[in-house]
């Protein structure tokens, strides 16, 4: 399942300068544009298909990852782990890389994170990149693994990453489809079976298992060039902060909950949206429906171009 860890820089973000009501919403978000931009649109959830035979979309779509990723960080008072799971636009410096190297995904303690931070940010402005990392960022650029050889222009990789070939990418630009944007990915491995050949399924308990069961190509960038798409926007971004609930217990140092009731995660959720939390984009993250939320200029793409490889499905906005 998709969740909604993987958003755009914090270039969304309000800046703590803007002001919000009892409600908690923006005065920026929530104004008589929210009324203006949504009228005569159509808005639909963009998912991955889905496929009967979960092994079956593994073989096809793959796994990706960002390999350089700052460490998450341990509260020192709750031993909760953090991570924002926020990807950056920016390919990591060399420097960078020597630096996360040695710590993989940590967890580090909070004051050797906050350290650690500082010289990571420092070594980022003297590169011109003015950005403040958190636990968990993650750097350009994105490896991808598929077990089968990709023929199709839209792709999700596990664990809900979307990846586009050259083709995909041009049609994106040409449609002038504002709020994603593209990043070149690296092939760790690609596999030379058709995505429709029959693969070894049975008695497989992991997925994984398949790429040492499946011919791989010798040199992956053979198959060209693929990009990750990555959505600017992430509404959870213009939403207040969410605040555990006092049967949660929240930690007074971090204020996450102990003991966080995840149940909601699983629960299927109605398909309406606040005009509020409709941004002026073709595509973005909702954290109202935990998916990306497209409009119909993407939609009508997509059906002409026939990019069967995704479900849509038509969202209210009220
Ligand atoms: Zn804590």
């Amino acid at each position: 399942m998709r969740m909604l860890t993987e958003v755009g820089e914090r270039s969304t973000r309000p800046s703590p300068g803007r002001t919000r009501d009892a409600t908690g919403i923006p005065d920026t978000v929530k104004n008589e544009r929210a009324e203006e931009r949504c009228m005569g649109k159509q808005y639909w959830r963009f998912e991955r298909p889905e496929h009967e035979d979960y092994n079956r979309g593994f073989f096809i779509n793959g796994t990706s990852h960002h390999p350089m990723c700052i460490p998450w960080v341990t509260c020192p008072k709750c031993d909760n782990t953090f991570s924002t799971g926020k990807t950056l636009r920016i390919l990591c410096p060399g420097r960078v890389v020597e630096m996360l190297r040695p710590l993989g995904k940590g967890p580090l303690p909070w004051e050797q994170h906050a350290e650690f931070r500082r010289e990571v940010d420092a070594v980022l402005r003297s590169e011109g990149h003015d950005i403040q990392v958190q636990p968990g960022d993650q750097f350009q650029p994105l490896h991808w693994e598929v077990p089968s050889r990709p023929r199709q222009d839209l792709f999700w990789a596990s664990p809900g990453d979307i990846i586009v070939s050259e083709w995909g990418k041009s049609l994106f630009e040409e449609y002038g489809v504002g709020g994603v944007e593209f990043h070149p990915i690296v092939l760790d491995k690609i596999g030379t079976l058709e995505p429709w050949d029959e693969f070894p399924s049975e008695d497989l308990s992991d997925p994984i298992d398949l790429f040492d069961m499946v011919p791989l190509l010798d040199n992956p960038e053979d198959v060209g060039q693929f990009y990750e798409m990555l959505v600017q926007t992430y509404t959870g971004d213009m939403a207040p902060p969410q605040r555990p609930r006092p049967d949660e217990d929240p930690c007074s140092f971090c204020g996450q909950a102990r003991n966080p009731d995840l149940s909601w995660v699983y629960e299927p959720l109605p398909l309406v949206l606040p005009k509020a939390y409709v941004p002026d984009v073709d595509i973005f993250d909702s954290h109202i429906l935990r998916s990306s939320v497209v409009s119909d200029k993407v939609e009508s793409l997509v059906r002409q171009h026939r990019l069967e490889q995704c479900r849509l499905s038509r969202v209210r906005i009220e």
